[in-house]
């Protein structure tokens, strides 16, 4: 059930029996030169289309952009950065709890968006309500280890593929060319450099580091539009047998 697609009656009927929202939260960002601009949207959004039929909780528009500032010299990307999101975010929450929602469960795409989500979290827990954050390229590290991957690499990119294939150009996947600060100061993510085996966090521009724009241990050539689907469905059936779990706890 979608929100935008019942009338007022219907929300109201709705509230008086549930109190569980699925909120999609996304980013437009740069996720290097062979997959778009919208990944992180495209994917949560997905999921919840893969719940959808066997979902009886009801479904808020996905929010397409997120806080991505240290993406935001590459073309295309758009930045709502953390107060931005976070007032989105909160206005959203607080629409749906005055008519009844007190359980949320965003589908991130993001990982620039949690601090955000979890300040939204925090603010819900202090009026007996709470959110919860499913990170699916997290979850998929998981559900199956081999899915392991960064950012724009052949996790991102499976998805993608599962998507759409016009979402995905294999002509332009390259390496991808990352810079490190010193021959012992490795860049190890767009947020961390690695010294002696042991990540240091870090926020610098991604574009003062490489020019292409994805990292991680998985190469996107390593793809497959098969691997996309499984993950994404695993995700989704994840998302739906945590949601049973959910509807048990008890706020008050
Ligand atoms: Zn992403």
């Amino acid at each position: 059930m979608r929100l935008e697609r019942i009338n007022w009656t219907q929300a109201e009927e709705y509230f008086r029996h549930n109190d569980m929202v699925i909120i999609g939260i996304g980013s437009i960002e740069c996720h290097g030169r062979h997959i778009a601009l919208g990944t992180d949207f495209l994917v949560p959004n997905k999921i919840i289309e893969l719940m959808e039929p066997k979902c009886d909780v009801l479904i808020a528009p996905t929010v397409p952009y997120g806080s991505t500032d240290y993406l935001g010299d590459f073309p295309g990307t758009v930045n709502l950065g953390y107060d931005v999101l976070y007032a989105v975010v909160s206005k959203i929450t607080q629409s749906l709890y005055k008519h009844g929602a007190r359980k949320f469960l965003f589908m991130n795409g993001h990982g620039g968006n949690n601090a955000a989500l979890q300040q939204v979290c925090m603010d819900l827990d202090n009026v007996n309500a709470m959110g919860c954050i499913l990170n699916w390229w997290t979850l998929a590290w998981t559900l199956d280890p081999a899915w392991v991957g960064g950012h724009g690499g052949g996790e991102e990119t499976a998805a993608m593929m599962a998507i759409g294939d016009d979402l995905v150009d294999r002509s332009l996947m390259a390496d991808a060319n990352v810079s490190d600060l010193t021959e012992n100061l490795k860049t190890s993510s767009f947020a961390a450099i690695n010294f002696r085996g042991f990540d240091i966090l870090t926020r610098r521009n991604v574009r003062k580091m490489t020019d292409n724009g994805w990292i991680g241990v998985d190469h996107p050539t390593t793809a497959t539009k098969e691997w996309g689907q499984k993950m994404l469905e695993g995700c989704a059936q994840y998302a739906l047998d945590f949601i049973e779990e959910y509807k048990k706890v008890k706020l008050d």
